[in-house]
């Protein structure tokens, strides 16, 4: 059996980058460029107004003061969007809004709350700086810098910025194709009766949410019967559709549990099977000849989920290019003590209170990897080394940031 980390470098290893594929901006949300972007237009792409205001020429203020006011002939309006042919002339402003293009012959601009506006004349009482309220063509990149490396999944920020340089595509890896096969002759899809001994199939759609969160929607979630034929067809047509197949369930030592004979049916090369880890030890990872990717995760929806956060999302990641794979990690201090056996790396359910003047980590009641309610409401996973066996109340330990959309940092 191997360790945690031994586990997680097999998998960065066994995973390549996909290669590159053109997509427009709108369809980008969470993808990777494969190279850096130069920027095909500066930006700003010219000097324009901070303010809503008046255009001027600093030396003509240089004399205002408190008892001696300057006036200027306001000669003109600017509203963004506007290319003023005539020059700005000693002696006058313009009106000027914010994002308006700075007139020629204007080197400062004056915001309209520090003047006193009469009729077409406006009053200043103190001299303005050269540059003042100007924001400078190619200021924040020239012609030709990079505007955004690779590395990043592109978010909200990223995919303005790129926009605002005016381009249309960028060049990100492809995203890979994930198929989601859930197996037991116990389970029943959500809607329909239950009959005695059955149980809803509940991985799925965990999975299923957890991949949205890196912008990937399944190609296929499917069920399978717990009969090795089933099995065997099932994952030889999920790794005919998928790059990446997710299969919960069957990965134990029980007499039902077939993924791993059906996966080397299928020419699954097998990369590792068992972590030292709680929940999820027997996690089964294994690679096809042509580079495609099993995950056998245990069937308890907790072990599955952790599996998938641990393992997966970053085989996801790295498949699209990501830099970092890992969840992020900190070190808080526990709420309260608590007791393990050593020999395994336990992953805990948690809450991380980030959100006060000092910062803890709750673990929550119900670890069982057959318990959700106490997944459903934390927000990391608190991550107990192998060989420790007891914490006190105050001591670091490391915390796995789970993603969400919805996160909240307070406790409770
Ligand atoms: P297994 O890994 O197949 O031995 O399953 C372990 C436990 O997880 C059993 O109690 C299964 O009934 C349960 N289980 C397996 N797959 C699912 C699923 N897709 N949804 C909910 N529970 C599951
Ligand atoms: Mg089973």
């Amino acid at each position: 059996m191997i360790s945690v980390p031994e586990a997680q470098a097999r998998i960065v290893e066994a995973v390549s980058p996909f290669p590159g594929q053109a997509l427009a901006l709108a369809e980008a949300w969470g993808r990777v460029l494969t190279r850096p972007v130069a920027a095909p237009i500066p930006s700003p792409v010219f000097d324009n107004s901070a303010m809503d205001g008046y255009a001027l020429n600093a030396a003509d203020t240089a004399a205002a003061g408190p008892g001696a006011p300057v006036t200027l002939f306001v000669a003109a309006t600017v509203p963004a969007g506007i290319c003023l042919r005539s020059p700005l002339k000693p002696g006058e402003a313009m009106r000027i809004f914010t994002g308006a293009k700075i007139p020629e012959g204007a080197d400062a601009v004056v915001k309209q709350e520090e003047v006193e506006r009469a009729g077409e004349t406006i009053r200043l009482s103190r001299p303005v700086s050269w540059g003042e309220n100007i924001r400078r063509r190619g200021e924040e990149l020239e012609i030709g810098a990079e505007v955004l490396g690779p590395g990043r999944p592109l978010q909200a920020a990223a995919l303005a910025l790129l926009a605002g340089f005016g381009l249309e595509r960028v060049a990100v890896h492809a995203a890979p194709r994930v198929g989601v096969l859930v197996t037991g002759s116990e389970l029943v899809p959500p809607g329909a009766p239950l009959e005695p001994a059955q149980i809803y199939e509940s991985n799925s759609f965990g999975l299923n949410a957890a991949l949205q969160e890196l912008g990937l929607v399944p190609a296929f979630a499917e069920r399978c019967r717990d009969r090795r034929e089933d099995l065997q067809w099932a994952l030889a047509e999920g790794l005919q559709r998928a790059d990446f197949l997710i299969v919960t369930g069957g990965v134990s030592v029980g007499d039902f549990d077939f993924v791993k004979e059906a996966a080397a049916d299928a020419g699954v090369r097998e990369v590792f099977w068992k972590v030292r880890q709680k929940p999820g030890k027997p996690i089964f990872f294994g690679k096809k000849s042509e580079g495609k990717c099993l995950f056998g995760l245990p069937g308890n929806p907790a072990s599955a989920l952790v599996c998938f956060y641990e393992y997966v999302r970053p085989a996801l990641l790295r498949a699209l290019g990501a830099r970092e794979l890992f969840l992020p990690a900190l070190r808080l201090p526990l709420a309260q003590g608590l007791k393990k056996k050593p020999g395994l790396r336990h992953f805990l359910k948690a809450r991380a209170d980030l959100g006060g003047a000092a910062p803890s980590l709750h673990i929550l009641e119900g670890q069982g990897s057959h318990l959700m309610r106490s997944f459903a409401a934390a927000n990391a996973l608190a991550v107990l080394p192998e060989e420790g066996e007891s914490w006190a109340a105050g001591e670091l330990v490391e915390a796995h940031l789970l993603p969400s959309i919805f996160q909240t940092w307070r406790g409770g």
